[in-house]
């Protein structure tokens, strides 16, 4: 495949989440001109997915979507969704990068992001949403959430009959219902080299993969969430609209469950993802807000409230009639249409069961599956648990690399506001580098 050459963009972020969008900005404000490349075909990362953030139940998507519209229309950033890095070579202030640039099987240039061709789609309701973490459907062409960053659709080749089986009737729907001829089923993979004078990584985290405690009937039960899974259910621009249901059914009990996969040696993950006491106090107040009347337990180890605000809006919580119960459970089983919950309460020292109708369980941040070939790539390491390693333990940002440096979740799990500042450090040791013309 013929690599085609752009002029010297100066810097490479890798990753647009919140975190990498920051660092882009900051950089582009300073006049360097930025490539940032995004995985997925939208930027915004995990913070999207959120409805309401702790501790201040800020609208998430309030304060993101004008992020993510700047760092589009940025001029000196170069957005490059649905796209990897597959090889890094060179170092600070030459680095020589090639980016692989999936088809999105629809021309950026021609698609105004009207939705007829999802509309038109055979499949329109059949494909679980992987932005609603499968609660929702989508068409096969679709667009990963209305707010995307850019707005413009792509089409899934696992699913569509056109790219799947060679046919979808007599002539592709969506192509039909497409105004401005904006489909292109001949799209190929394409590769591009840039050249950097530094790289921010801010690659995020994955969620814990919760059948890996199978006592809690994670993916057996269907009314067994994930905690973004339940952030999906309560965000109003969500599957249900915000109605925290299952299977059309409004829970009257809710169990939230602590340190799913965090502080657990039973799974190899002793840290703790620091996030997730105030992410439950958080869907638990929503919970209450939404469903006034439901009883909601909350199982915990130990309640960590860190930051600022943190410890006054759990003082909040507790005081919005919700039980907080010492002692993750040992057991979930179904019993009838209710689950039971088996456990011992740890500060009053006797075993008890629950019922209830809902469980979320606060699953941990852990390192991105692709992390370590990623660091392979850079020439950065990692720490036991997989995120990667700063420098200096007392220095987050710099890496053993120099030019390469590290924001946001990959390097440890986080809350946004330290993410946020740690993508600022980073894009003014980026901005250091470039400026001594190392570029
Ligand atoms: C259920 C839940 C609720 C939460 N609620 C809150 C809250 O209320 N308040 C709060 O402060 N924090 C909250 N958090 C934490 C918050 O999600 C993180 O602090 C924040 O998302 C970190 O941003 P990030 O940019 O570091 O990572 P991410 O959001 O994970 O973004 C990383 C981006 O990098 C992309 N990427 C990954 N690998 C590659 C690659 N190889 N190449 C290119 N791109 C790549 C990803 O697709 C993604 O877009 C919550 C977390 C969870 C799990």
């Amino acid at each position: 495949m013929p690599a085609q050459k752009i002029e010297s963009p100066v810097a490479l972020v890798i990753g647009g989440g919140i975190a990498g969008m920051q660092a882009s900005l900051d950089i582009a404000d300073k006049g360097f001109k930025v490539v940032l490349v995004e995985k997925e075909p939208t930027i915004g990362g995990h913070m999207a997915q959120l409805d309401k953030t702790f501790p201040t139940l800020d609208c998430s998507s309030c304060i993101l979507t004008p992020k993510m519209v700047e760092v589009g229309s940025h001029p000196n950033i170069e957005a490059m969704t649905y796209s990897e890095v597959i090889e890094i070579q060179g170092e600070m202030g030459d680095f020589q990068i090639t980016i692989r640039k999936k088809p999105r099987y629809v021309d950026l240039k021609k698609c105004t992001g009207c939705g007829l061709c999802a509309e038109a789609c055979v499949q329109r309701t059949r494909i679980a949403n992987e932005f609603d973490m499968g609660i929702g459907k989508r068409a096969a062409i679709y667009i990963p959430f209305p707010q995307a960053v850019p707005q413009k659709y792509l089409i899934d080749p696992d699913h569509c009959l056109m790219l799947t089986k060679g046919k979808c009737g007599k002539e592709p729907r969506c192509q039909k219902a497409c105004g401005t001829h904006a489909i292109d089923f001949n799209q190929k993979e394409e590769n591009v080299t840039i050249q950097a004078g530094a790289i921010v990584v801010a690659t995020g985290y994955d969620q814990f993969d919760a059948r890996l405690k199978p006592e809690y009937g994670y993916g057996r039960y269907e009314n067994v969430l994930s905690g973004i899974e339940f952030e999906r259910l309560c965000s109003a621009s969500g599957p249900t609209k915000g109605s925290i249901e299952y299977n059309g059914v409004e829970p009257k009990r809710v169990v939230f469950i602590q340190c799913v996969g965090s502080r657990d040696k039973t799974v190899g993950n002793e840290y703790c993802s620091r996030v997730c006491c105030m992410y439950t106090a958080k869907q638990a107040h929503l919970v209450r807000e939404r469903i006034p009347d439901a009883k909601i337990t909350i199982c915990y180890m130990d309640i960590r409230a860190f930051g600022k605000g943190y410890e006054e809006f759990y003082d909040r919580v507790q005081k919005e009639k919700i039980i907080f119960r010492r002692g993750n459970p040992s057991e979930i089983y179904k019993r009838g249409e209710s689950l039971m919950i088996r456990g011992e309460d740890t500060l009053l020292g006797e075993p008890y069961e629950e019922e209830t109708d809902l469980v979320v369980l606060a699953t941990g941040l852990v390192p991105r599956q692709d992390a370590e070939q990623l660091g392979r790539m850079l020439g950065i390491s990692h720490t036991p648990e997989g995120f990667f390693k700063e420098a200096e333990t007392k220095e987050t940002i710099p890496t053993s690399k120099p030019g390469v440096f590290l924001a946001g979740c990959c390097q440890s799990p986080k809350d946004i506001p330290d993410a946020v500042a740690q993508a600022s450090g980073a894009a003014a040791m980026a901005c250091i580098c470039l400026a001594e013309g190392r570029s």
